[in-house]
C-alpha cells in the first residue's frame, strides 16, 4: 500500500556508496568542482549542451524507476538533506550539478551551514533535476514504512550503491562521448562556489 500522505515533489536515500558518503570521499571525487577549471564555466558548458541534458535526464530517470521497482518510497521527512546533522555528504558531476542549478535555489545561503538550498521546509524544489545521490538513497523508513505503509523489505545492503556506481559510469561516460568537462565534488561546497560564496 502507498503511502497517500506523502507530498509528491519530495523524495530519498541511504547509505553505502550511493552519492552518499560518511566521513571519507570516494575515490574519483575531485577536491573541488572543477579542479583546474573555471567551475561556471564547466557548469554552463554542459547545460548549453541540450542533447546532454536531455540523455543525462534519462540516466536519472533510470534511477527513479529502479527505486520503484524495489519498493522503495521516499517519507518526505527531509532529513536526509541536512548533511550537516547527518554526517553524510552528497557529491555530484558537473552535469547534474548543471542540471540542478537550471533553476536558482529558494535558500541559497543554506550551503554554508551544510545543507542543500533547494530544500524547502521538508521537500525538495529542485525534484525533477535532483542529482543521482538525490534518487539512490534511501532511509530504513524508505524502506519499511509505518505499519501497514510501504511495507517493502529492504534490499540487499549493496543495492544503492550497485545502482548509483552503475548509473554514476553512464554519466561520466556522457560527459567523455559529449566532451564537456567532468568534475565530481561534494553538493553544497560546489553550490556554494558557483553562488559566489566562500567557505
Ligand atoms: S536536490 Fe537537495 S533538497 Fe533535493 S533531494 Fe537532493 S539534497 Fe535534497
Amino acid at each position: 500500500m502507498r503511502r497517500s500522505s506523502v507530498p509528491r515533489n519530495t523524495r530519498r536515500k541511504n547509505d553505502g556508496n550511493s552519492g552518499f558518503v560518511g566521513n571519507r570521499s570516494p575515490a574519483h571525487a575531485g577536491r573541488a568542482l572543477a579542479a583546474g577549471r573555471e567551475p561556471a564555466c564547466a557548469v554552463r558548458a554542459c547545460r548549453a549542451d541540450a542533447e546532454f541534458l536531455s540523455e543525462l535526464g534519462e540516466i536519472l530517470a533510470c534511477a527513479d524507476v529502479a527505486a520503484a521497482q524495489a519498493g522503495a518510497e521516499c517519507l518526505a521527512d527531509g532529513d536526509c538533506c541536512k548533511f550537516d546533522l547527518t554526517g553524510q555528504r552528497l557529491f555530484a558531476s558537473t552535469g547534474e550539478l548543471a542540471m540542478v542549478t537550471e533553476q536558482a535555489p529558494p535558500h541559497p545561503e543554506a550551503c554554508l551551514a551544510l545543507r542543500c538550498p533547494y530544500q524547502e521546509g521538508a521537500l525538495c524544489t529542485a525534484r525533477d533535476r535532483r542529482p543521482l545521490g538525490c534518487r539512490t538513497f534511501f532511509c530504513e523508513r524508505a524502506w519499511k514504512g509505518a505499519p501497514g505503509t510501504v511495507g517493502a523489505a529492504a534490499p540487499p545492503r549493496e543495492w544503492s550503491g550497485e545502482l548509483y556506481e552503475r548509473l554514476h559510469a553512464k554519466i561520466r561516460d556522457l560527459h567523455r562521448r559529449r566532451g564537456l568537462p567532468y568534475a565530481y565534488a561534494e553538493l553544497t561546497a560546489s553550490l556554494a562556489e558557483l553562488l559566489g560564496f566562500q567557505r
